[in-house]
């Protein structure tokens, strides 16, 4: 059977063959555990594991040893909020403690602000238009004495919002409070550079970007300032004793080459997104005149999302021919309304005909106009 043609990158993304060569030594032959200091085993890996790191800090513009790895963007946006929680009750049990964010986030930023919420920490949710963008007025009024962190992803997974980053940077810079981005999916769609957009903490993952799912880092930033949270898991030290326990070198090494090859392709890839972007948004508009583009206009969201109601028409629950999300991927399978078409106005009914399309490294011309002809088959 022909396999469904694949417009879910934002969902998670193929390992990139160059990438998967990269790491296949570290699981056989170059087995060691990277903190073995006396052999050339350990040696080898922890060799392994700089180089990545190295890779990343130049694909992002920060300091190799700014780079924490973790089990992917959900646990380091959990550890942000929790880690900085902990260490805010440890220093001073009383203090007040204050968050900005905004209910366009990833789930594991909302649902890990609310279990703070839950042990006394004042929450506010920023407001966003119809177009999911940001009002940075409000954002800033919203900031008390007690604010401590503000977190904005880069990205947004769903309808391709591209948040003001410098502009968010810069407001926190002017209150002293830290600013998080989830990156997760920024990478490779918009140019990131953390020395030239200071934010204090950054998450992503690399399975997003072509590498292998489960491993991702949170970049903590040692200068201006250097960003105090506490550690995540207590064990052996690794990872400066902020995230004990062995290193999942193979995915590591996945992770380092994963952003070496983004960075270098990425203008190309972004140019080559946008057109087939286009090029799909003008089909499915020939095709379903009714169809209502979520989220910000064609050339202001994220290169390679399209987010579409179609109105008047029955969206099935699932596809054979062509891989698509209803809201996000990491609530299919529920029937609840996503958050983030809620926060900028969908009804139920309109969510439920409502479609996320992510185009990645590998889409072509041809599969969109068959995927096109699948869904004229199937949304009636
Ligand atoms: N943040 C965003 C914006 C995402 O899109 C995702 C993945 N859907 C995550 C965080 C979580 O990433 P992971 O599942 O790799 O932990």
């Amino acid at each position: 059977m022909k396999r469904p043609i694949y417009l879910d990158y934002n969902a998670t993304t193929p390992i990139d063959p160059l990438v998967f060569e990269a790491m296949l030594p570290y699981f056989q032959a170059e087995f060691g555990n990277s903190v073995s200091a006396a052999h050339a085993y350990g040696w080898n890996a922890e060799k392994a594991v700089e180089k990545a790191r190295a890779q990343i800090a130049d694909f992002l513009g920060c300091l190799p040893q700014e780079i924490i790895f973790t089990a992917g963007a959900t646990e380091s946006n959990n550890w942000v909020i929790r880690g900085l929680f902990d260490r805010l009750q440890r220093e001073e049990p009383t203090q007040k403690i204050e968050m900005i964010s905004s209910p366009l986030e990833h789930s594991s930023i909302t649902r890990a602000l609310k279990f703070v919420e839950s042990r006394g920490v004042k929450i506010h949710w920023a407001e966003v238009n119809a177009k999911g963008q940001l009002n940075l007025d409000q954002i800033e009024s919203l900031i008390t004495p007690h604010t401590k962190l503000m977190s904005f992803m880069w990205i947004n997974n769903e309808i391709g919002t591209i948040n003001p980053m410098q502009e968010l940077a810069q407001i926190a810079h002017r209150h002293q409070v830290y600013l998080h981005s989830d990156g997760t999916q920024a990478l490779g769609k918009t140019p990131v550079n953390l020395s030239t957009t200071p934010i204090n903490l950054f998450s992503f993952s690399a399975h997003k970007i072509y590498g292998p799912k489960g491993v991702g880092a949170l970049v903590i930033r040692s200068k201006n300032p250097k960003v105090q949270i506490d550690p995540l898991l207590h064990g052996g030290g690794h990872e400066k004793g902020l995230r004990s326990g062995t290193l999942n070198v193979p995915a590591i090494v996945g992770l380092g080459a994963a952003c070496e090859l983004t960075k270098n392709q990425m203008t190309e890839e972004i140019q080559k997104l946008r057109g087939l972007q286009k090029f799909f948004w003008n089909q499915i508009q020939a095709a379903f005149p009714e169809a209502r583009l979520n989220g910000p206009a064609l050339e202001e969201r994220a290169p390679n999302n399209l987010n579409i109601s179609f109105l008047n028409k029955r969206v099935p629950p699932s596809f054979a021919e062509i891989a698509i999300s209803r809201g996000s991927a990491c609530n299919s399978g529920a029937t609840t309304v996503s958050p983030v078409l809620k926060a900028i106005g969908s009804t139920e009914a309109e969510a439920d005909r409502t479609l996320r399309i992510s185009l990645g490294r590998w889409t072509t011309e041809a599969e969109l106009t068959e995927a096109l002809k699948s869904l004229q088959k199937t949304i009636l």
